[in-house]
């Protein structure tokens, strides 16, 4: 069920979502987070299924491991062609599933994505490293292949998360075997079928199922190196149960990244970008800019700049073209969100836009929310909120916004916004995996991502990516 090629058109919707429904009478139904309607019916695996298909991966590994990188990335490029070929079922299905619009940096972008990151995974060159090469000898260092990749992910960018565990993982000679989400698994089987019209029988394979199953995947012994992306409190039992297998671990985990406004910055210049780095996919993004602390000298205009580009933001049913904001893929999260507003409005923060969703709807709609007036202890500013609701804190100095933005146990990803010589020397001061300067978010399949802190550690995308799916292996003469 997870590697057959598809006998079905998966350029189409219809077909598509033929290739990878639950035979009749099996299987989950997944729900439109914005209407409540029916997507379709999600296959669930056992443990059994579990080891078949890490049975099949090792099988297939084999082969592929031989492979020379240039044939390698060969494939890879024809499985980017075929993800455009299906790109706009692929974006219908995740729209449908995941609740993000086609458009705006969404769902459409988001299959865009996908491609590009095979095209960098295929493009990047791995050559041996000469250590040593003189009367003493020679010493070279070599990347060989893990064997089979375990990879986990989350709900909120399901077909671009899985494509970078995916693409770096085949690249460098593995397997992989997929657990996606519970909360989309019919986005990612999608990717899944679209990619197998094109790779060996085999390679990859994607076993929806809930927690257990990824518990089992982390601590299977057929599996080398496990690639995480969620919650931290998962990654730290995913470290528990790796122990066994002493598994190889990239965890990328939760964040709550914060943007700093120094002094003199062109506000109304920033507004847009500072806001799309906070309300990309609603807000639903591990590193989205979570907390903005302004300057008091702008903080004023800074609410208001913002404030006229959320009223002109369109929030609706993601199959609608002219929305760029979408639902809360879950009634979890939508509770979330609701309740750590209601506590900042409970503590006297001035709700500028937004806070107050509508009651009895049939979709999770969370309006977009700027909250001003709010302490940095407030549990708006110190949670993950992971949704549409922004709290905008002043600050007197630097050094104060400084050790704000350092107070959380987390550090994914970061931003300074005004002068670029004063926020790269801000910048350096902040622990965060990156720090963004007038721009947040702005991941590149070229330049490494992670987290520091607790939100995880190891690295993906470029060279380094690639790097952390292989074994290094140094052979000495
Ligand atoms: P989650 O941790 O609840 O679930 C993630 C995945 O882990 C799911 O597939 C789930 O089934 C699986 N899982 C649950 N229990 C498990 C266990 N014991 N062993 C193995 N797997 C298990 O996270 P989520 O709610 O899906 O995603 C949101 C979180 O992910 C946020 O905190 C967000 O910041 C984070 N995130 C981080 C990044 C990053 O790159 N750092 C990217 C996206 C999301």
């Amino acid at each position: 069920m997870t590697t057959e090629t598809s006998t079905t058109d998966v350029t189409t919707f219809d077909g598509l979502l033929a290739a990878i429904q639950a035979p009749e009478g099996q299987g989950v139904e997944m729900k439109d987070p914005a209407t409540g309607a029916v997507v379709g019916k999600a296959p669930v695996l056992s443990e059994a299924d579990l080891d078949a298909a890490v049975s099949r991966a090792q099988q297939a590994q084999r082969g592929w491991g031989q492979k020379s990188h240039a044939e390698r990335s060969e494939v890879l490029n024809r499985a980017a062609d075929a993800v455009e070929a299906s790109a706009e079922a692929l974006a219908e299905l995740l729209s449908r599933e995941q609740g993000k619009p086609l458009n705006g940096p969404n769902a459409r972008f988001e299959v865009g994505a996908c491609a590009a990151w095979l095209r960098a995974a295929a493009a990047f060159e791995l050559e041996p490293e000469v250590l040593v090469d003189d009367e003493s000898g020679k010493a070279v260092l070599e990347y060989v292949p893990v064997g089979v990749v375990g990879a986990i992910g989350p709900w909120n960018w399901p077909m671009m998360i899985s494509v970078w565990q995916i693409a770096p993982s085949l690249r460098m000679g593995n397997a992989v075997v997929l657990k996606p989400s519970e909360y989309t698994p019919l986005s990612v089987l999608g990717l899944g079928a679209v990619l197998n019209q094109v790779l060996p029988e085999g390679l990859l394979h994607v076993v929806p199922g809930g927690g257990e199953l990824g518990a089992a995947l982390t601590a299977h012994r057929g599996v080398g190196k496990l690639m995480f992306t969620g919650s931290t409190s998962t990654g730290q039992a995913i470290i528990r149960s790796a122990a066994d297998t002493l598994k190889r671990l990239t965890l990328e985990l939760g964040g709550n990244d914060a943007g700093i406004v120094l002094p003199g910055a062109d506000v109304k210049a920033i507004a847009e970008d500072v806001f799309w780095g906070a309300f990309i996919n609603t807000g639903q993004t591990c590193a989205a800019l979570k907390r903005l602390y302004v300057h008091e000298s702008q903080y004023d205009r800074m609410c208001e700049a913002l404030v006229q580009v959320a009223q002109n933001m369109p929030m609706g049913v993601g199959l609608e073209e002219q929305n760029v904001l979408g639902p809360l893929q879950n009634k979890q999260q939508f509770d979330i969100v609701s309740g750590l507003v209601e506590k900042a409005r409970d503590a006297g923060a001035r709700i500028l836009i937004g806070g107050d969703p509508e009651a009895d709807q049939p979709g999770h709609f969370y309006p977009t929310t700027l909250v001003a007036d709010i302490d940095n202890d407030n549990p708006l500013v110190a949670q993950e909120q992971f949704g549409p609701a922004l709290p905008i804190v002043k600050y007197t100095d630097v050094d104060q916004a400084v050790a704000w933005a350092n107070g959380l146990e987390v550090g994914l990803g970061s931003s300074v916004w005004g002068d670029q010589d004063d926020a790269r020397a801000v910048a350096a001061r902040i622990e965060a995996g990156t720090t963004w300067i007038n721009k947040h978010g702005a991941v590149d399949p070229r330049i490494p991502f992670g987290g520091v802190k607790m939100s995880g550690f190891g690295l993906e995308f470029g060279v380094d990516g690639l790097k952390s799916v292989a074994l290094p292996k140094v052979v000495s003469w």
